[in-house]
């Protein structure tokens, strides 16, 4: 796998990988020991052995193969061996895939919402619909700890499904109570990006247009911005929805790139703002970030604010769009119903 290049180098990558997997297989005389070794062989390595009188080579290579999945985990072109954290690792990891499959049918998966605010005047810009695992026994569990399993099992494209509905459904919700909500933000993962059913919900266009948002991390235009990826850039524009670049300043997309792609909106990273007070350099890198913002002539918002001196700095720079738990942190679509309420009543105070 991941041998790369055209169909005329594959033959001898193929026989230099079936080479190294042929000599490995050779029974080696260690510390008067007969070993026996498996090997899983692609721009990566996976290695396992065993030694003694009865040794099961479909093991052996199950284990290779689980060395091989995570010398891939750990960046490309690596060899690895075979341990006992790496099976117990990939036990709970399969485990954990199982209970998801489980959690996305039982519907255990909710939106929460996040507000985001002009720092100037108080008021609500929007929100960002985040996913949560409302899980039986361990309650609301947080992406870091599913997400990654999700891609994984590719069932990401359905994870994000599930919470763009619900998000759909509560904004509908609100504007039927009457609350203003004026935005909505819905993330979108890499591999969704080529998901027949995305293309579809896009060409029907049954959202309404310039309220919803769709984030995409910039690593993404970074590393693939191959023709899947630019076909689905194309039509969420002609759809009227509005793009995010998401983690902004993480993934050196290229300001060529910048131009073409044509964002609604760039999502300044959290280390950046975290850092923003406390060296220069990180203040200086999101002016510059603004600038960029300015000079493509799209709206700029800063994520992760977590105090005031944040914020005025950031203020100070010329970004009053905000996102933070000194702000708000995610909460329930309940709990966002009450928020949405009070701000209401507060303007009706004001206006009274
Ligand atoms: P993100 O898109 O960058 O979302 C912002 C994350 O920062 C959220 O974490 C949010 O809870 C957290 N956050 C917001 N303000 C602050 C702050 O002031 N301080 C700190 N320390 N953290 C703050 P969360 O909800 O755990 O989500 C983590 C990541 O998982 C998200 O990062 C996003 O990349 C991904 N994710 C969440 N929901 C979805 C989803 O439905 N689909 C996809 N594809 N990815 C999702
Ligand atoms: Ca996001
Ligand atoms: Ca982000």
């Amino acid at each position: 796998e991941g041998a790369g290049g055209g169909e005329g180098e594959r033959g001898p990558l193929q026989s230099t990988a079936d080479g190294i997997i042929e000599g490995l297989s050779r029974p080696v005389q260690f510390d008067g020991e007969l070993c026996h070794f498996g090997a899983s062989v692609g721009s990566d390595i996976g290695m396992a052995c065993a030694s003694g009188p009865e040794i099961d080579p479909a093991r052996l290579l199950a284990n290779a193969d689980i060395a091989l999945y995570s010398a891939k985990g750990s960046g490309r072109g690596r060899a690895e061996y075979f341990t006992e954290e790496l099976r117990k690792a990939a036990e709970s990891s399969r485990i954990l895939g199982n209970e998801i499959r489980k959690a996305l049918e039982d519907g255990q998966f909710v939106a929460v919402y996040q507000p985001q605010v002009d720092a100037v005047t108080g008021e609500l810009l929007g929100a960002e619909a985040l996913a949560r695992w409302r899980h039986p026994v361990r309650g609301l569990v947080n992406p870091g700890e599913f997400l990654p399993v999700a891609e994984r099992l590719g069932v990401a494209p359905q994870l994000d499904q599930l919470i763009l509905s619900q998000a759909l459904t509560d904004l509908a919700r609100w504007d039927a109570m009457g609350l203003h909500a004026p935005h909505l933000s819905v993330n979108v993962s890499a591999k969704r990006l080529a998901d027949r059913n995305f293309h579809a919900f896009l060409a029907e266009g049954d959202f309404p247009k310039r309220r919803l948002s769709f984030e995409i991390l910039e690593t993404v235009f970074f590393d693939r911005m191959d023709d899947v990826t630019r076909h689905a850039i194309d039509i969420m524009q002609e759809s009227g929805v509005l793009l995010e670049v998401d983690d902004f300043g993480t993934g050196h997309a290229s300001l060529s790139s910048l131009l073409d792609l044509a964002p609604n909106r760039l999502k300044i990273a959290r280390p950046f703002v975290t850092e923003i007070d406390q060296s220069d350099r990180h203040k200086q890198l999101v002016r510059s970030m603004i600038a960029v913002a300015q000079a493509l002539g799209v709206d700029v918002i800063a994520e992760g604010v977590e105090t005031r001196a944040q914020a005025d700095t950031l203020i100070e720079l010329g970004c009053v769009a905000m996102q933070g738990f000194y702000f708000g942190k995610p909460m329930t679509a309940d709990a966002f119903t009450e928020d949405l309420r009070r701000r209401r009543d507060r303007r009706g105070r004001a206006s009274a």
